[in-house]
């Protein structure tokens, strides 16, 4: 029987998990290695960051989700992969594979700015669950005190979204709770200019958000360095200084170590694929989701990275399972360049939302859509119980 193994229990493996048992029926044997135990909803952090979520709402143990559709889970982190012998180490087990698929996402390297991060440093994140359940502690803890806060996006992000997310939606529950008076808000991003999301730009994006920061009254840093973080303010690469009382970063993004050991990602650590997102060097090793490498359109003056939504990602590991399943049975593969790739994004800002669309995702494009609304906040919720419940389901092929 074929043997596949997937790394990674996120958007990217599990679609593939479950596209390949769907596709392929009971022919091949499938894997999932994962180092976290629970797939989390990633657009739900800053909601349990900032207290509207609790880490259960929006979590779902791999274990169960995966067994029952005759999907292997094991629980470990992969240390390293052999192309050459077709095996991955996971500790003390060793996997051998026919086909793998790597969706490991990012490494987030808070060690590349001083005083960066939740862990040695003084900022917060709500990049992985663990980081949104903490940041909920000292949002409370904050909300006591009042004073500056300072939210960004660091140099070499690739992930844009959530420091606006977060920013957005801490002003509406200062708002509420009327506490606004108490604190001066301040939006640092690398990007060359508000919305430009290291996608070249969005439509009218950059004027609806440049009008939200003016009236909700949020300063804005773009074009900025993160010099060094600390214990009560950022220092920019060009001098400036801005005190915090609370302050959250996303830091920069490399490959995860595992891709880099192997030899398997560029010199940032991700995985050059071809249009069938195949390895470029190994061609029965596929690749997902964020640690596929996507070349930027325009250099922009503070580096920053290509965006991989969740969309995307889905849309890649549907490609990965029709393409491995088309192999297996001797079908034709389909290509989906990642240039190619379209996305659907919902960014809310707090009681509103900013509802986007992109075909495809990198200039130049044929169609663009852009709404900010009051709906489009309702439909972020709905989409999140809905996605949930497919989920549970066995089921991520979502339009
Ligand atoms: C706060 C936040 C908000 C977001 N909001 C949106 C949104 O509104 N819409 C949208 O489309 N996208 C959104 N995204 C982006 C979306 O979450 C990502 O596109 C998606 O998570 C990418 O999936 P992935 O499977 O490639 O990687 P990840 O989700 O990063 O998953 C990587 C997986 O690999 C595992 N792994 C890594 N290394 C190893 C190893 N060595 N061994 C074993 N397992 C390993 C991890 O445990 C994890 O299970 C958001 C992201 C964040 C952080």
């Amino acid at each position: 029987m074929t043997k596949i193994v997937i790394i990674g229990g996120s958007f990217g493996g599990l679609t593939a998990a479950f596209e390949l048992r769907r596709q392929l029926g009971r022919r091949a044997e499938i894997t999932v290695v994962s180092e976290t135990e629970v797939f989390a909803f990633a657009p739900s952090f800053p909601w349990v960051a900032l207290g509207s979520r609790l880490p259960e709402d929006i979590s779902i143990g791999l274990d169960r989700l995966l067994t029952r559709k005759g999907i292997n889970f094991l629980h470990a982190a992969v240390q390293r992969i052999d192309p050459a012998k077709q095996q991955v180490d996971a500790g003390d087990r060793l996997l051998g594979y026919d086909y793998l698929v790597v969706a490991t996402g990012a490494h987030l390297d808070f060690a590349a700015i001083p005083g960066l991060g939740p862990e040695k440093g003084y900022t917060h994140s709500i990049m992985t669950l663990e980081h949104a359940v903490a940041t909920n502690k000292a949002w409370q803890q904050y909300l006591e005190k009042g004073g500056p806060v300072v939210i960004g996006s660091t140099q070499g992000v690739s992930c844009f979204g959530p420091a606006y997310e977060f920013i957005f939606g801490a002003e509406h529950a200062l708002w509420k709770l009327g506490l606004r008076d108490k604190a001066s808000l301040t939006f640092v991003t690398s990007e060359p200019y508000v919305s430009h999301f290291g996608l070249g730009g969005f439509r009218q994006a950059g004027r609806v958000l440049e009008d939200e920061f003016a009236e909700k009254d949020i300063r804005v840093f773009t074009n900025a360095v993160v010099e060094e973080v600390q214990p009560d303010r950022v220092i920019l690469g060009d001098g400036t200084e801005l005190p915090f009382k609370f302050s959250l970063f996303v830091p920069p993004f490399r490959g995860v170590d595992a891709v880099i050991n192997s030899g398997l990602g560029n010199p940032k650590g991700f995985a050059v694929v071809d249009d069938y997102y195949r390895h470029k060097s190994y061609p029965n090793i596929y690749v997902t989701g964020v640690a596929v490498a996507v070349a930027p359109k325009e250099a922009t003056p503070v580096p920053t990275g290509v965006p991989k939504t969740g969309f995307m990602t889905e849309h890649m590991s549907k490609a990965v399972a029709h393409n491995i399943t088309a192999e297996i049975l001797g079908r034709e593969a389909q290509a989906l360049p990642v240039g190619k790739l379209d996305v659907t994004c919902i960014a809310d800002l707090g009681e509103k939302a900013a509802f986007m669309t992109a075909k495809p995702a990198l200039p130049p494009r044929e169609k663009t859509y852009l709404k900010k609304s009051r709906w489009a906040h309702r439909l972020k919720v709905l989409f999140e119980r809905y996605f949930l419940f497919k989920l549970k389901r066995g089921m991520m092929n979502l339009p």
